[in-house]
């Protein structure tokens, strides 16, 4: 079996081998070619490059380059894809290399989060693995089973999918709500001088999910999960990584589940012509068997209205307010505002949309489970 292994505690582009790349560009060379059929074992590095430390000090978190993300591992040349194909990718297990993983909120000036406006400070949480379990000197009280997976795997765009990616997000950009290019930390695996800098200053930054996949962070593509990946070059150029100990949905935090340095079991087929004969756009996925399993669920609702402000059906609004409804009232139960912000989002609380046809106010919740925590937290 072809295994790709990481040194934990080396930066990808310091790494004995060339193991991965941290940009989506064409043109990055696959380090490995795979047969459909054949199973390969792939470890990655953590999504911030090995720059969080196991301690008590958020410095780390203050002084991160977030241009250093995402250092995927791969990319696999597999036999046979063709653009037009779907990828049949199996995650055939998924775990940690280490024996600990973090949670961040990053200050509001370096990126913040989705609630950054209510915690623009930084801050970090250490969890601790315990096989299956995890807990955290940063967040007493609770502990719970970890939904392993990974927050970041896809195929590579083909050149056109690339300059309609840079394109549409431009005016983003211009505004400071997308990344652009960014050359000066890119790490494109193999490729070096003109091709390099050519690559450099077009390949997209890892930041948003896209046709491709990339970075969606669905908690769910977890063990056995079949996912199934439009191709757009020759050969897919399948990449992973930023996998996670555990996750809720919509890792608000943006440093936002319990982030690992882990591996992965991968396994691969092809269906030729798929794309078109299904009508896929984006991947789609079935969910594995393994799953972590809660009786009870505390749920949180929230509306599109914020701050006296009545938005129109905005599922945002209203999910940002589920979750400081949520916030809150944990700290009414012995949380701070910042352990409660980074408990929810790595922990394995379901968020769900309520209704959204129901005009001015979409609904949305956010269901906590009870069970990870060492006392009831249920009014009284
Ligand atoms: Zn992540």
């Amino acid at each position: 079996m072809l295994e790709i292994k990481v040194n934990p505690d080396i930066r990808l582009a310091e790494q004995k081998e060339i193991i991965g790349h941290n940009r989506w560009h064409p043109d990055i060379p696959a380090i490995a070619t795979v047969r459909p059929g054949e199973e390969i074992y792939v470890e990655a590095l953590d999504f911030l490059d090995c720059q969080i430390a196991n301690n008590d000090d958020v410095s780390d978190i203050v002084n991160i380059d977030l241009t250093r993300a995402h250092p995927l591992s791969g990319p696999f040349h597999i036999v046979g894809a063709e653009p037009g194909d779907l990828l049949v990718v199996d995650l055939l297990d998924i775990g940690p290399i280490t024996p600990f993983g973090f949670t961040g909120i990053f200050a509001k000036e370096n990126g913040g989060g989705f609630l950054t406006d209510y915690f623009p400070n930084a801050d970090k949480a250490i969890w601790d693995f315990h096989g299956i379990y995890t807990t955290s000197r940063h967040v007493p009280g609770v502990r719970f089973a970890g939904l392993q997976h990974p927050g970041q795997i896809g195929t590579a765009p083909s050149m056109e999918m690339l300059h309609k990616w840079n394109a549409r997000e431009a005016p983003l950009v211009a505004k400071g709500r997308a990344t652009a290019p960014f050359a000066d930390t890119a790490f494109l695996g193999s490729l070096k001088g003109a091709d390099f800098d050519r690559v450099a200053a077009e390949a997209c930054r890892t930041v948003p999910p896209r046709e491709n996949g990339g970075n969606t962070d669905i908690k769910n593509i977890t063990r056995g999960s079949r996912i199934y990946f439009p191709v757009y070059v020759d050969g897919a150029n399948f990449s992973g990584g930023d996998l996670h100990f555990s996750q809720g949905d919509g890792e608000i935090a943006f440093c936002g589940a319990i982030e690992m340095k882990g591996f992965m079991k991968l396994g691969f087929d092809i269906i030729k012509g798929g794309v078109a004969k299904y009508k896929i756009t984006n991947p789609i996925f079935v969910p594995g068997p393994m799953d972590v399993r809660f009786e009870k669920w505390l749920m949180f609702e929230g509306i599109c209205v914020e701050d006296g402000i009545q938005y129109d059906m905005d599922a945002t609004v209203a999910y940002r307010r589920a979750c400081m409804n949520c916030i809150d009232y944990l700290t009414t139960q012995g949380f701070t505002g910042e352990q409660a912000y980074m408990l929810l989002t790595a922990c394995p609380m379901e968020g769900r949309i309520g209704g959204i046809v129901d005009i001015p106010n979409c609904a949305c919740t956010v269901a906590l489970p009870l069970d990870i925590f060492d006392k009831s937290i249920l009014p009284k």
